[in-house]
């Protein structure tokens, strides 16, 4: 088996060139035509092919195959945002009167996502799942899945990852897993043991921050059978490929955030180079959080790779010395928050992470002014907050960048 980067590379050829062409052209048609009828309703049916494009192409499908050995899993299905991809499992796996157990730190689009859940009848306990011991207090008779980020956005916060797994593996429930902070590059979800595996294409793993996309990969391990919810007609062949077709019927088909092949080629395109960007956008994520540490104007820097983090041994256990590219930064309260974002040269403002750029964005009156001041103290959110998602520029000018703006 070849490495991360050389399989990467290799998968479009190796799966079969057209034309010799080494990137999978760009499928722009919307239906796929057949000589025989028969073939046609094969495809209908369940064979493998190409029949609209809202259900995939073979663009998205090269994409997929590369998402799928970045996980190591068994298969993937491609959405046209990582949201739509969140979406597609939640609503097509849980029923009115089911209970899912997440993490409390999630992205906010996520938590939102949840509460329309329960508007929909599904009960939904939010946990602190750094603590595997409240993760296990939550379980019910209706439990159907446990769901948490590998890396929390923004607060980077490391949930018991390998623990839940076993526990979910014992207790024969579905274990999801948002990977993309950490991106499969750090560690693919099946090493944690997650039935199902959702990346935000849109960040690390495009990088490029000029297409969005998102995944739901099968890592295989999950046992469908056992799962009360897979509709009769998705019954039939291998359990292991009954959850991934029917997130494809009822999510893809039936939803329709389909990725578009030319997004599918862009993402693509940047996920050759996700390890080189990866490997530095952390190198510089730690030199930045180290110098920005000692910096008499900050109060306070949130990374995993700094001792203090709660999770730091965790995070050296499970990721092996990589802590991912974003962090929170905290101003002391006498510096002038906006002054200082307006002084920067390099940071980019601007939402977003998982950029080649590093961005910065003042998280109480953005992503977090919804919630109104007294929600975001009890969250420990004060008004001098950044979130910082660290691009692959030269370090020192990052660093410099800090310096110059908090002088
Ligand atoms: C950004 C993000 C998403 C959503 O992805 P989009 O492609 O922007 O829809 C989901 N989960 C996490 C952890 C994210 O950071």
């Amino acid at each position: 088996m070849n490495g991360f980067t050389t399989s990467i590379l290799h998968s479009d050829r190796r799966l079969g060139t057209e034309s010799g062409s080494v990137h999978k052209p760009i499928h722009p048609s919307a239906q796929y035509a057949f000589n025989q009828v028969e073939d046609l309703v094969a495809v209908f049916q369940g064979r493998p092919g190409f029949s609209y494009a809202r259900q995939g192409t073979p663009t998205t499908a090269a994409l997929e195959a590369k998402i799928t050995q970045m996980e190591e899993g068994a298969n993937t299905v491609t959405f046209a945002t990582g949201m739509a991809a969140l979406s597609a499992v939640f609503l097509t796996l849980l029923r009115k009167g089911d209970h899912l157990i997440s993490s409390q730190y999630i992205f906010g689009n996520t938590n939102s996502l949840l509460g329309t859940l329960q508007n929909l009848g599904v009960e939904v306990t939010l946990v602190d799942a750094t603590d595997i011991e409240q993760v296990k207090a939550a379980r019910r008779p209706n439990t159907r899945m446990v769901f948490v980020e590998s890396l929390a956005n923004p607060g980077t916060h490391i949930a018991d990852l390998d623990g839940i797994g076993d526990w979910c593996a014992e207790e024969k429930l579905l274990y999801v897993l948002d990977n993309t902070l950490s991106t499969p590059w750090l560690r693919p979800g099946k090493a944690f043991k997650a039935g199902l595996v959702v990346n935000s294409l849109s960040k690390h793993i495009g990088g490029h921050a000029n297409a969005l996309g998102g995944a739901v990969t099968d890592t295989g391990l999950f046992d469908w059978s056992a799962y009360p919810n897979i509709a009769d007609v998705y019954r039939s062949g291998k359990p292991q490929g009954w959850g991934l077709t029917q997130i494809k019927k009822k999510g893809l088909r039936d939803m329709g955030a389909t990725l578009s092949s030319d997004a599918a080629h862009r993402i693509a395109a940047g996920a050759e180079t996700l390890a080189l960007r990866m490997g530095r956008a952390c190198d510089n994520a730690l030199a930045l959080a180290r110098a920005l540490s000692g910096h008499p104007r900050v109060a306070r820097v949130t990374y995993p790779g700094l001792e203090q983090h709660p999770q730091h041994e965790r995070a050296n256990r499970l990721f092996g010395g990589r802590y991912g590219a974003l962090m929170a930064v905290e101003l002391n309260a006498d510096v002038d928050l906006f002054a200082f974002m307006n002084r920067l040269q390099v940071f980019v403002l601007a939402t977003h992470l998982g950029d080649n750029r590093s961005l910065m964005l003042p998280v109480a009156h953005t992503i977090y002014y919804e919630m109104g001041p007294e929600l975001r103290a009890q969250m420990g959110i004060s008004d001098n907050q950044l979130r910082v998602s660290v691009g692959i520029e030269d370090v020192e000018d990052l660093i410099h960048d800090f310096e110059q703006a908090l002088a």
